[in-house]
């Protein structure tokens, strides 16, 4: 918004600028002159050329009425001087001018001073020829203002002619800053269409993409502010549904009595172990491991005491793996371990030690150390074609296991079963 605003906002300024300092101003200045020197000079030519009536009244019929009548005109004239001369006097060319018409008044005033004290006699030659100086004087004193006026006149003349100029130039710039202004707009609301549009198909490609399961990608939108916003708003609720997500896949993969992965994550990591032994011809065991007579637990010292003993026993054997190997709780009292680059013969060693670990950890319940243990069968992949035929072996040893006596680990073995008997 600002972008179309601004221009306006500086053609307003520089119009005032423009018009204020060089038009106004000028105009004003030349109005000042015209009023302050210009009509005083002319008032003060006129009142020095009328001061020649009284004086010529008074010679005519000696009236004093005349002579009145000239003093008056005398104290206005030397007043008209001293303002006159106060308002030019930054003038020098005009201020001078005026101190010489000013001097040839007081020459004529002196005269006319001299030619009003007495009655003069009718035709005498000496009065006339001090009234002809006088006039003179006065004559001179009158064109020496007359010139006054002239340069006056020609300065504001000019100062007259700048502020025409600047008025004809302060219609061009504010012309100008106008149109400039009226582009800007229109620039600026076609620029704000396009980032809006740009900014909303951006937001409604990201809903888009979201709801066909792109859950990685986010929305970019900076401007204008408040997309940003909505557009922020809506990458963290992606971020809040995705993180609701992983929870809820982990816990779907979780068993909520021993913590351990379940059947699901299990099926999960065995299809990944199997993927790296038909690339990597890694070696990987399995282990399928079961409780034994775990029922008369649970029939002897209740429910929970049979949690309790799940909860146990899957600490201990978490504690018997390497950090590389996987437990599982894959049902009931069943558990499997995934153990990658692991051959049937380590294998069968992890067994046994877990399988010890067990057999030595007695568990209380009820007051009562009850030792509990565990059979394994075991199988490694190599001689299966796929994870479902290592799954069957694993089980048909622990069957085996079972079969001949419990606490014991069996190893599923080229084709035909192992028996071997607790240390
Ligand atoms: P075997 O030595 O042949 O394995 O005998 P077993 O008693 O261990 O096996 P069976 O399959 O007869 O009994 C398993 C019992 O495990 C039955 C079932 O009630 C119990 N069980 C399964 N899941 C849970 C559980 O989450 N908590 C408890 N407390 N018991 C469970
Ligand atoms: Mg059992
Ligand atoms: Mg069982």
């Amino acid at each position: 918004m600002s972008i179309a605003i601004l221009p306006l906002i500086v053609s307003a300024v520089v119009s005032y600028f423009v018009l204020n300092h060089g038009v106004i101003d000028s105009f004003q200045d030349v109005l000042m002159r015209e009023r302050t020197q210009i009509a005083p000079t002319q008032r003060l030519r006129l009142d020095i050329a009328n001061s020649l009536v009284p004086v010529d009244e008074f010679i005519e019929d000696g009236d004093p009425v005349h002579q009145r009548a000239y003093r008056e005109a005398r104290t206005r004239i030397e007043t008209e001087f001293g303002a006159l001369g106060e308002a030019v006097k930054d003038e020098p060319a005009a201020y001078a001018l005026v101190q010489r018409a000013r001097d040839e008044w007081t020459t004529a005033d002196r005269q006319a001073t001299e030619l009003i004290s007495v009655q003069q006699r009718r035709g005498d030659p000496a009065a006339i020829a001090a009234m002809q100086r006088f006039h003179g004087e006065i004559a001179a004193a009158t064109d020496k203002l007359a010139a006054v006026h002239n340069h006056l006149d020609g300065e504001v003349q000019a100062d007259h002619d700048v502020a025409v100029l600047f008025y004809e130039r302060a219609i061009w710039t504010t012309s100008v800053a106008g149109i400039f202004s009226l582009l800007a707009i229109v620039g600026g609301v076609f620029l704000i269409g396009r980032i809006m549009v740009a900014s909303v198909d951006r937001l409604v490609d990201g809903a888009v993409r979201f709801a066909d399961g792109d859950r990685g990608h986010r929305i970019d939108v900076q401007i204008p502010p408040e997309l940003h916003r909505v557009a922020e708003e809506f990458n963290h609720m992606i971020g809040r549904i995705n993180e609701s997500e992983e929870v809820l896949a982990e816990l779907a993969r979780r068993d909520s009595l021993t913590g351990l992965a379940n059947r699901r994550a299990f099926d999960e990591s065995l299809s990944e172990a199997w993927a790296r032994v038909e690339r990597f011809r890694e070696q990987v065991s399995l282990l399928a491991i079961d409780i034994d007579h775990f029922k008369e637990i649970n029939d002897t010292y209740g429910h929970s005491a049979g949690d309790a003993v799940l909860r146990a026993i899957a600490h201990t054997m978490t504690g018997q793996l390497r950090l590389s190997d996987k437990l599982f709780r894959s049902g009931g009292e069943e558990f499997s371990a995934i153990l990658p680059g692991t051959n049937s013969e380590e294998g069968r060693e992890t067994a046994e030690r877990i399988r010890k670990a067990i057999a030595a950890c007695p568990i209380q319940l009820d007051g009562t150390d009850v030792t509990v243990t565990v059979s394994v069968g075991i199988a490694s992949a190599q001689g299966f074609s796929d994870p479902g035929e290592m799954v069957e072996a694993a089980d048909a040893a622990l069957y085996d296991a079972k079969l001949h006596g419990r606490d014991r680990v069996v190893v599923d073995g080229d084709g035909r079963r192992k028996n071997r008997t607790a240390a």
